[in-house]
């Protein structure tokens, strides 16, 4: 069987020990099994992204001794296609306008009956003479994923979803997600449909990465399975923690790769800090 794996990080900050784990583990995983390693730049969030950041993620990886393939792909160059992944999704009626503010969602949150639905929001498409006049007056809105929707258009396939995350099968539960925002008006695509987009154009058989990001996976499995998509196998691997026991954030300065380069450390250092 072919084993295809990837790295995935946003250049938003210098890359800690957080993301030297994740990516040796991915790495480590193709080279024992004779697999393909891939680099995507997941830069979408052009606010945030910086060149310097992506130059520095280059650096410290190549570092780290890890080789990926060229050329690297960066999300920023192919929002047409995420475009295009969503309008198919719109065509069927999958995806609808939200025109609500984030304070609107939140009270609609916190009114909801409890249950399965409390964290998430879900909603419909507005009646199409509501849509038109807040479209003609130029309102902004997010295209959610609908639910309902989706759940009408898989049938029974819907509840019989599975991924499976390192040995084990796991039931998909999109609804712990609600109504996911995919793209917004001005904005083509969020970074769960880029991200699934991408796993699949890449071929990638094997998502590795932390599993604070496992409950993405429920949703994920289901929009590969509404576009079609193939679905990969999952491992989420654990997180590092820093020194007050919670999980790394870009804000650590300390734990970047860069500043424990610049203290002596060397790549070898770095897989023993991470228990490799
Ligand atoms: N770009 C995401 C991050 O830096 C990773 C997404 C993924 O591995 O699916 O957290």
């Amino acid at each position: 069987m072919s084993f295809v794996t990837r790295f995935a990080p946003s250049p938003t900050g210098h890359l800690h020990l957080g993301h030297a784990f994740s990516a040796l583990t991915a790495f480590d995983a193709a080279r024992a099994t004779g697999g393909r390693f891939v680099l995507r730049i997941e830069d979408i969030d052009q606010g945030r992204s910086r060149p310097a950041f992506e130059a520095s993620i280059f650096e410290d990886l190549g570092w780290l001794g890890i080789e990926w393939e060229r050329p690297v792909r960066r999300q920023s160059q192919h929002m047409s296609e995420y475009e295009a992944a969503l309008k198919t999704l719109v065509e069927r009626q999958l995806v609808y306008r939200c025109f609500r503010t984030r304070k609107e969602i939140a009270e609609a949150i916190a009114s909801a009956p409890h249950g399965e639905a409390e964290e998430a929001f879900r909603g419909e498409a507005l009646p199409p003479e509501e849509e038109n006049a807040k479209l003609e007056a130029g309102e902004a809105f997010a295209w959610r994923l609908s639910l309902k929707k989706a759940r009408a258009a898989l049938g029974p396939a819907y509840f019989t979803l599975v991924f499976e995350d390192e040995t084990q099968l796991v039931r998909a539960e999109p609804e712990k997600h609600g109504d996911v925002v995919l793209a917004r008006k001005d904005f083509g695509t969020s970074y769960h449909l880029a991200s699934v987009w991408d796993d699949a154009l890449q071929g990638v058989t094997h998502v590795i990465r932390g599993e604070d990001l496992r409950e993405a996976a429920h949703l994920h499995v289901l929009l590969q399975k509404l576009l079609k998509l193939p679905q990969p196998i999952y491992r989420h691997h654990r997180l590092i923690l820093g020194e007050d026991g919670k999980r790394l954030a870009k804000r650590d300065s300390a734990a970047t790769l860069k500043a424990l380069r610049e203290a002596g450390k060397t790549p070898a250092d770095i897989r023993a800090m991470v228990g490799l």
